[in-house]
């Protein structure tokens, strides 16, 4: 329409088009400022019909909005005066149309509570018809206001929004805007081309780690007050708040000044689960183990893995692999400490392999094989030896109550230049 005719107002379309029908002889026109009041007179000095190419226009413009399915208020403002409740229903009605124009429910969400104040929504309706009678567009406003109502609710159950309060009391509900729940959240994140992160402490570097690494989120920086301006006010483009609860109030006003229109929340809760997650717990100092078989060549009595009962059952070197691995890139390669056991692990054959694996997997990490030393001595434990030399990895013998010749075992450690150690096991035995 703009281009067709760039100076007249989209009113006056409306106008021309009315005063165009047959049979229309008078032609009304509300009026809420001396602007508007010139421009009619202008329109109408003297009126001219719309064209056929205007026509058709027009026509094009009703079925481009038609398919929105929009609720054809016009923001008149009548309705409003009788409502006994107050319910801003042009402010609703305004929310919602863009929301089904722009296809944008986030933003819809965000602004449906930013706008429009809580004592003021479609939930407080009583549907008793007062706005009906004074409606010029013969809307069933109490109807749109429940479908819209229901529709809220429906995205607090669908992505688990969790409204908080500032200060933990849950009557005093948040006016701005809605917190989400990890899921929501990320779902939200995704709809975004650019995502930014306000701030730049430790626990808003850890949400960049966490998006990127383990969800595939790009994010494209930090912004702070100072640096806000970077961020494209675009639908394309969106700033995530991760902090405390108590600056977002004001924060959020500045970022809508700046026209950033797209504003994610992450609940307290959310924000904690990922820093946990993501903070690294001084790996240096941790210990992983891993049972490489469950069953034993001993029956003690007090065993704490239950091996004596355990079923026959051996580690699995592609499970292992994929394990270990996911802990190397998570540990950033510094893991303190990985511990093979059993069990007695060396029951299971493919004990060089795992040792092989461990050592490429992790190398920085102290590898140490526990075992009671039974088939240490064993003619066939030559790779066994071999993979402890090259992989460097400590065999600690624990000591049982049992005829071993504990000497030429050590004797045979040092002759294979293997790390070794010993622990005397205290414990009730029964072979
Ligand atoms: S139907 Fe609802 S919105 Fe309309 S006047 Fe009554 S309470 Fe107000
Ligand atoms: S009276 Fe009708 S058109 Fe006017 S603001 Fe209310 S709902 Fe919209």
């Amino acid at each position: 329409m703009k281009s067709e005719r760039p100076y007249d107002s989209i009113a006056s379309w409306a106008v021309r088009f009315a005063a165009g029908l047959p049979n229309v002889a008078v032609t009304l026109s509300g009026m809420s400022d001396i602007e508007q009041l010139g421009d009619n007179l202008s329109v109408f000095s003297p009126i001219v019909p719309l064209s056929d190419i205007e026509q058709s226009v027009l026509r094009e413009v009703v079925e481009i909005l038609s398919g929105y399915n929009t609720i054809p208020c016009t923001v008149c403002g009548y309705c409003v005066q009788d409502c006994p409740r107050n319910v801003d229903i042009p402010q609703i009605f305004k929310r919602y149309n863009d929301y089904r124009q722009f296809d944008n429910m986030a933003r819809f969400d965000i602004d449906y509570y930013a706008f429009v104040p809580e004592r003021r929504r479609a939930s407080n309706c009583v549907s008793c018809g007062e706005c009906v009678k004074k409606c010029p567009q013969s809307i069933d406003i109490p109807h749109e206001l429940k479908m819209i109502h229901n529709m809220v609710a429906g995205f607090s159950i669908g992505i688990d929004i969790e409204r908080l309060s500032v200060n933990g009391d849950s009557n005093t509900k948040y006016e701005h805007p809605l917190y989400y729940h990890l899921e929501g959240f990320l779902r939200l994140c995704r709809q975004y081309k650019k995502l930014y992160i306000y701030g730049g402490a430790e626990n808003q570097r850890l949400l960049a780690k966490y998006l990127e690494k383990c969800c595939g989120i790009t994010i494209q920086g930090f912004v702070q007050s100072e640096t806000l301006e970077s961020v494209p006010a675009n639908d394309c483009s969106a700033v995530i708040l991760g902090l405390s609860d108590k600056y977002y109030n004001e924060i959020y006003p500045n970022l809508r000044w700046l026209g950033i229109q797209n504003i994610i929340f992450l609940t307290e809760n959310a924000k904690q689960t990922i820093a946990r997650k993501m903070r690294v717990h001084e790996p240096e100092g941790t210990i992983i183990e891993v049972t490489l078989a469950n069953h034993c060549n001993l029956n003690c009595r007090s065993c704490d893995h239950f091996s004596p009962i355990a079923e026959p059952k051996f580690a699995d070197l592609a499970e292992f692999e994929s394990d270990v691995g996911r802990i190397a890139e998570l540990s950033e390669q510094r893991l303190g400490n990985l511990y093979l056991l059993g069990g007695e692990p060396l029951l299971n054959k493919d004990t060089p392999e795992f040792l092989r694996l461990a050592r490429h997997l992790l190398p920085n990490t102290e590898l140490c094989l526990f075992t009671n030393g039974l088939l240490l001595l064993n003619p066939d434990m030559d790779a066994f030896w071999e993979a402890c030399r090259e992989f460097d990895v400590i065999v600690q013998l624990t000591k049982y109550p049992i005829q071993l010749n504990f000497k030429a075992i050590e004797e045979k450690a040092r002759l294979e230049n293997v790390r070794f150690k010993v622990f005397q096991a205290h414990i009730n035995f029964q072979k």
